[in-house]
């Protein structure tokens, strides 16, 4: 019998091209590339690259980074642990599921059964052990209102560890894995806690208003999903090979949030500038905080939707997404998401966030 450490060497490949592993469908080769199927073989990997000092990266479905030209000069592991383990609690049920588990698979698979809590995150790509990492959120939910525990490989300590919901500090599409712990932790399993036959959760305005148009006043959860999905395949942020639209990492940059005396100030520069202060986009949080749209901003600064920059560009449905519009590389991808943040910078003194992880660069 081979030990993890065997079968993790056996499995391990030499320059593996990532782009085909990511839906932006842009990067180089991986220097070494492992699928691992098990806690066993990630953490036989990762005590591979430790010895070999090589950086590592903890790859998903691929949905949420940019890979460099040039690749990535370590160790890609990608996680593909499968399994899903379901437990009744009362009205709820815990889930735990391995993290190579596709997200909309078990999204599906809960609305089918009438639980909700994921209804509003149909569509989304990618897989269930990136779910904490950005607190993957749309449509007025977020994966945060669900998590119960995450179990991780600690590459701090090498130990298995489990985290509950207020050690992972979620916010606003981030955790503490994508600022003071990034790249700290393997995510092996994530527990959620849903509500069986509870009701739908519809916050967000457009969600509200599709399903007013049709006369769907008490909506089942199976509704609001096709309601969701429907909502995103027009603006392309549901994968479809053949939209060419939906080649992009969803939305490149975060919404911004200010304080109120920052919008205020935002409102009298933008009005300053002519004809476009009175119809600002934002959303009042609570707090006194105040979220603006990034799209908005993004268009206002003259990149319209369908704008082109090389092989690269801005999405026909939606000025949030970048996309590759064929044979794009990073560098046009950097260079866009650049060109986008200093003009909008310059208009309006916002700093815009990148959503997706830079890989190798
Ligand atoms: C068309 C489209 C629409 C999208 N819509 C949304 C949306 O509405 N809301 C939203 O929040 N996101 C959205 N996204 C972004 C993306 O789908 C999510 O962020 C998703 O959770 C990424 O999952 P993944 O498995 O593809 O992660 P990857 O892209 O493979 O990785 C993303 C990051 O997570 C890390 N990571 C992945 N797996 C693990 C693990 N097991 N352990 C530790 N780190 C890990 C990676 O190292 C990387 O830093 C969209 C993307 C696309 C292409």
């Amino acid at each position: 019998m081979p030990t993890a450490q065997q079968a993790f060497e056996e499995s391990l490949l030499e320059n593996v091209p990532l782009a085909p592993m990511t839906t932006l469908g842009i990067g180089g080769p991986a220097r070494f590339f492992a699928d691992v199927m098990t806690t066993d073989a990630l953490i036989a990997g990762a005590a591979w690259a430790r010895r070999l000092q090589l950086p590592l990266f903890v790859l998903g479905g691929g949905s949420n980074v940019v890979v460099a030209d040039a690749g990535f000069p370590g160790l890609a592991l990608r996680v593909s642990i499968t399994g899903l383990e379901i437990r009744f609690d009362d009205q709820a049920v815990v889930i735990t599921a391995g993290a190579g588990e596709e997200w909309d698979s078990l999204v599906a698979r809960c609305v089918a059964n009438d639980w909700s809590g994921f209804e509003c995150l149909s569509g989304i790509p990618g897989r269930v052990g990136a779910t904490p990492i950005q607190n993957v959120g749309a449509y007025g939910q977020e994966t945060s209102e669900t998590f119960e525990l995450v179990e991780a490989f600690d590459l701090a300590s090498e130990r298995l560890v489990t985290l509950s919901a207020a050690e992972c500090e979620f916010g606003y599409r981030t955790s503490r894995f994508k600022t003071r712990d990034r790249d700290r932790f393997v995510i092996t399993r994530v527990a959620y806690r849903v509500l069986a036959g509870g009701k739908p959760s519809i916050r967000y305005a457009d969600l509200q208003r599709y399903l007013a148009e049709r006369g769907l006043e008490r909506p089942a959860l199976a509704q609001v999903r096709e309601a969701v999905l429907e909502i995103r395949r027009s603006k392309a942020m549901v994968i479809d090979s053949a939209d060419p639209d939906s080649r992009s990492v969803g939305s490149f940059f975060v919404n911004p949030t200010v304080e109120l005396e920052q919008f205020e100030q935002l409102k009298r520069r933008i009005q300053s500038q002519g004809e476009r202060g009175s119809n600002i986009v934002a959303f009042p949080l609570s707090g006194g905080r105040v979220k603006l749209s990034a799209a908005w901003l993004i268009e206002q600064a003259g990149f319209k939707r369908g704008y082109v920059h090389g092989r690269v560009g801005i999405s026909t449905k939606h000025a949030l997404a970048i996309i590759n519009r064929g044979g794009g590389t990073a560098r046009e991808i950097v260079e866009l998401k650049e060109l986008i943040q200093s003009r909008v910078f310059d208009l309006f003194g916002i700093d815009l966030t990148p959503e997706p992880v830079l890989i190798g660069m």
